[in-house]
């Protein structure tokens, strides 16, 4: 069982997979969540969810690759929220194709998304945590910023990048007690994956280099994150906790 003292926690990409699971399992250990996904739809939907579990939930949507837009959220949350103590930057996507195809967009897109995201959510929310002496906050990145991965030029570089961004800000908030980290994960069966998951040519080639054999689960990065995110971790800061089935060992 993590403790947890009556803690806040704003998730992104808290509508689907991964998110969904870290926002559900911060809520079981009677954590406040805040749900911010693109569609009102899909963050309004968990933190319904949430609630009919007899948990605390708000949902927000918010574009997380629009640095106005988070700035505005981040304002008016910390207004109802004043003690977020935990931010997970989970929120993400892909566009893949091989460079010579990759378009500016693309490239634009994604590093908007996964990596400037992560920028945008940790100026406003770090403060606070900073001036309380308390917080916690976990990145989500991928074995691909790790190992690179051939068509994800735009995606490992966002990934990598987050590896980079947390190792910088677990050193620059250690002095106030607030901890830094990365999970990266492997293979998890998320909409993100149901191409490749649901292919069986497709599924038996990645298989072959997870020395677990199987897809993971988006509550196997859930439970990563939120111990992440208790205060049994409060001595692990700067660190990538890799959850992938052995595939970057
Ligand atoms: P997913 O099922 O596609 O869900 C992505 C979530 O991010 C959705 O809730 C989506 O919002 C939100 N999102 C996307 N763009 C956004 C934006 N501009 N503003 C706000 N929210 C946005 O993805 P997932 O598989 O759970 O992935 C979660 C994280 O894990 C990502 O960072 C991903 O890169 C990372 N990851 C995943 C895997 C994997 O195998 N699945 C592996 C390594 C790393 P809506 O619901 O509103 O669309």
């Amino acid at each position: 069982m993590l403790t947890f003292k009556s803690r806040t926690a704003l998730v992104t990409g808290a509508g689907r997979g991964i998110g969904k699971a870290i926002a559900e399992t911060l809520a079981r250990h009677g954590v406040t969540v805040i749900c911010v996904s693109k569609s009102a739809d899909s963050c309004g939907a968990t933190a319904t969810a949430i609630t009919a579990a007899g948990g605390k939930a708000r949902a927000m949507a918010v574009d997380v690759a629009n640095g106005a837009e988070v700035a505005r959220a981040s304002e008016e949350l910390l207004k109802e929220f004043p003690n977020i103590d935990i931010l997970v930057n989970n929120a993400g996507i892909t566009r893949d194709g091989l460079l010579f195809r990759m378009s500016e967009t693309d490239w634009n897109d994604v590093i908007a998304t996964n990596l400037s995201s992560c920028f945008h959510w940790t100026k406003p929310l770090a403060r606070p945590m900073t001036r309380a002496r308390w917080g916690r906050i976990v990145n989500i990145t991928s074995v691909s910023g790790i190992m690179g991965n051939a068509g994800q030029a735009n995606y490992s570089a966002a990934k990598a990048g987050i590896i980079g961004l947390t190792k910088t800000l677990a050193r620059e908030f250690a002095s106030r007690s607030v901890t830094v980290n990365a999970v990266a994960p492997g293979f998890i069966k998320t909409d993100m994956t149901t191409e490749f998951v649901n292919n069986p040519e497709a599924s038996a080639k990645i298989l072959e280099v997870v020395p677990l054999k199987r897809f993971g689960e988006s509550a196997d990065i859930a439970n990563m994150t939120a111990y992440l995110c208790s205060e049994e971790a409060g001595y692990i800061t700067g660190q990538v906790f890799n959850v992938d089935g052995g595939m970057a060992m």
